[in-house]
């Protein structure tokens, strides 16, 4: 395509190409180092029910702070470092630190929610997964039913046996299993089925476009009552307005997270503002 806008234009490209090449290798090299650099931290977004209004769970959210290049979204180096191989480190350090986190809250703040922790699909193909999970449980001390895994639509179309035997262990141990982002990937009705999940999270594009696109409501009405019909909680992600809420309730949406009612918050702020004293809920 550039080729064809002349010479000119093609050096750009390719130098905006060689660009971005560098500044990906750039990443790639501070990734490997930021585990041990501590410029990794976890952020928690709270999730509500949506009647009561009730903090229910929050999500862990990594975050990397690097000294030069800033601050570095999890949707630019997430998948680098799944690419990498660097993502079973950062996942693991996630995991632990987010369960030692929720454990000190549980045994401080007595508060008994849930810990939803992103897991990428690269993780679920490992044998390990399962024995890491164990291991990050007694050595925190938390109860595996205080622990939810988010796993995207896509890792469950990847339908590899060891996915599958990962999903069944974890359900077994007695760890939640959520899937994130739906109505984004292409799962089918059966594998549906056969997983049991306790949660689903409706993709926030759908939940932006309340309000806006009729056929996309019409998708998250079918959603609710699909996975309500097959036992899941349905959660939305991204809520952003009173109206997609109002919207929400009236459609029997089960719980609600997004910048409506919080962003995500460094583990002081999230105790302050959830876990002490009196305030143990938000209004939703
Ligand atoms: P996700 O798991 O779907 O997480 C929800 C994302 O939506 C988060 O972005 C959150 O900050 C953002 N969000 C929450 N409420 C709102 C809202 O009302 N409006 C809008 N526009 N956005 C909202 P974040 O933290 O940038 O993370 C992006 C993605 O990176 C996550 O999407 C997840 O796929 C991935 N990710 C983040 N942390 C981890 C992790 O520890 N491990 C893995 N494997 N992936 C992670
Ligand atoms: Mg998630
Ligand atoms: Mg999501
Ligand atoms: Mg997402």
């Amino acid at each position: 395509r550039s080729k064809e806008n002349g010479s000119n234009s093609y050096q750009f490209y390719t130098e905006d190409m060689h660009k971005r090449a560098l500044e990906r290798l750039e990443i790639e090299n501070c990734l490997r180092k930021a585990l041990e650099k501590c410029e990794l931290s976890i952020v928690y977004q709270p999730r509500f029910n949506i009647r009561t209004g009730y903090i229910v769970g929050a999500e862990a959210l990594v975050r990397w702070n690097h000294p030069v290049l800033g601050s570095i979204s999890p949707s630019v180096f997430i998948p680098i470092a799944e690419e990498t191989g660097i993502i079973h480190d950062i996942g693991k350090w996630v995991l632990y630190n987010a369960c030692k986190q929720t454990y000190y809250w549980y045994n401080n703040v007595d508060t008994d929610f849930q810990i939803s922790v992103n897991i990428s699909a690269i993780q679920f193909q490992r044998d390990d997964l399962v024995d890491i999970v164990k291991k990050v449980l007694s050595d925190t001390g938390l109860k595996p039913t205080m622990l939810e895994l988010e796993v995207t639509e896509n890792t469950i179309m990847q339908k590899t046996e060891k996915t599958l035997n990962n999903i069944k262990e974890l359900k077994e141990i007695g760890v939640k299993i959520s899937i994130d982002d739906f109505g984004t990937g292409f799962s089918s009705l059966s594998y549906m089925k056969e997983f049991h999940f306790d949660n689903l999270k409706i993709d926030k594009s759908f939940i932006q476009d309340i309000g806006v696109s009729y056929s996309n409501e019409s998708i998250i009405s079918a959603i609710i009552s699909m996975a309500h019909s097959m036992g899941m909680t349905v959660v939305a992600e991204g809520v952003e307005t009173e109206y997609q809420l109002d919207f929400l309730i009236t459609r029997n949406c089960d719980e609600v997270q997004g910048y409506l009612f919080s962003t995500p918050l460094t583990a002081e702020e999230f105790m302050f503002n959830y876990l002490c004293n009196d305030k143990i809920y938000k209004e939703a």
